[in-house]
């Protein structure tokens, strides 16, 4: 049997950083046992202090009092535990430690109860994450309760599958615990759903935003005209230079045109007619303005549906609704995201990601 040389290097790390003069300690009263046999002294009231799994051990009784009090660490490489007993010293940990043994400390400090260490290890490896080692952790994860970690790991494997299925520890992991392939393969296939559900959500909010668009455009075309079409009392601004909204007036004023000239009309199934034709209605259903208002046709609707006593449907009614909201919902998200803006720029972030 060996007698750790670091414990007693571990003595001069405790006494340099903790205290300043250094802290006399008694003599060690109890062993930790490694796996590959080395010996570090440790102090029972110091072990009992920092963890309530030694306190108990330290607390049976002994059948023989004489013999030295020896407390085993099996199962992990040695510098792993005296890291970890350093750790019960100190409440310190270098980085360096917990890049090198961060999954033994994880699995050392959720069975010895240290929770100070494990959140160290929970941080440190959820920054670490990579394709490779992703499997492993996961399962540690689970084994060690860590939640935060475990959704971490299964946000990767979801992104990087191709990656993580190529790996060892994924077969590692088919061969032997069907039950969190399982899990996470479920995990997947739920997180696509979600975010097919919020690319089409973007999709739809995009399709409402550009409606909403040309609802302004074809009001400020009625009503002051833009470069080629304009009201009927006013002749269309050729000085006037393209409006903020070019790209969408553009457009709207090619199909007024088209609409006006065209021989197939609505009825005779011109696509493009019975495009205006739902603008124009569209138009008509989210206008506030009487009978003060030019837009071509708004009234006519309006008074259709008086007529007819007919109640606009509701797949139409949401239409509208929805259109009204998507610019409020733009603006507001716009909103957000300049603060989130300002938020970085204070902190010396912009132009990162966060
Ligand atoms: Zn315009
Ligand atoms: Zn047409
Ligand atoms: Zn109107």
């Amino acid at each position: 049997m060996k007698t750790s040389p670091i414990a007693y290097d571990l003595y001069e790390y405790i006494t340099s950083t903790e205290s300043d003069p250094p802290r006399e300690l008694p003599e060690p009263d109890v062993y930790v046992l490694t796996s590959d046999g080395l010996r570090i002294p440790a102090h029972s009231s110091i072990l009992a202090s920092a963890s309530a799994v030694f306190e108990s051990i330290i607390e049976q009784p002994r059948k023989n009092r004489s013999s030295e009090r020896v407390i085993r660490i099996l199962g992990v490489p040695q510098d792993a535990v005296v890291s970890f007993v350093r750790f019960l010293y100190s409440s310190r940990c270098e980085e360096e430690q917990l890049e090198l043994y961060g999954i033994h400390l994880l699995a050392l400090s959720h069975v010895y109860l240290v929770p100070q260490l494990k959140q160290k290890c929970v941080k440190n490896l959820g920054q670490r994450l990579t394709s490779e080692n992703v499997v492993d952790v996961l399962q540690l994860a689970k084994l060690c309760d860590a939640p935060d970690l475990y959704l971490k790991c299964l946000k990767l494997v979801s992104t990087h599958f191709k990656a993580v299925e190529a790996t060892e520890g994924w077969k590692f992991l088919q061969d032997h615990d069907p039950h969190l392939e399982l899990d996470i393969l479920q995990f997947i296939d739920e997180d696509e759903m979600r975010k097919k559900k919020s690319r089409k959500h973007r999709e739809a909010q995009s399709l409402f935003l550009q409606l909403s668009e040309a609802m302004e455009c074809l009001q400020h075309i009625c009503t002051e005209g833009c470069t080629s079409v304009g009201p009927h009392d006013m002749v269309p601004g050729k000085k006037k230079g393209p409006c903020s909204k070019f790209s969408t007036c553009q457009g709207i004023q090619q199909l007024i045109n088209h609409f006006a000239t065209c021989k197939k009309r609505v009825n005779g199934g011109c696509l493009r007619c019975k495009r205006m034709w739902q603008l124009l209605r569209l138009h008509s259903s989210i206008c506030e303005q009487s009978d003060s208002c030019k837009v071509p046709l708004c009234r006519q609707f309006k008074l259709k549906i008086l007529q007819e006593k007919k109640k606009d449907d509701l797949r139409w009614k949401l239409l509208v609704k929805k259109v009204v909201s998507a610019k409020t919902i733009s603006s507001l998200s716009l909103t957000k995201r300049r603060k989130e803006e300002d938020q970085r720029e204070k902190l010396g972030l912009r132009g990162y990601r966060l």
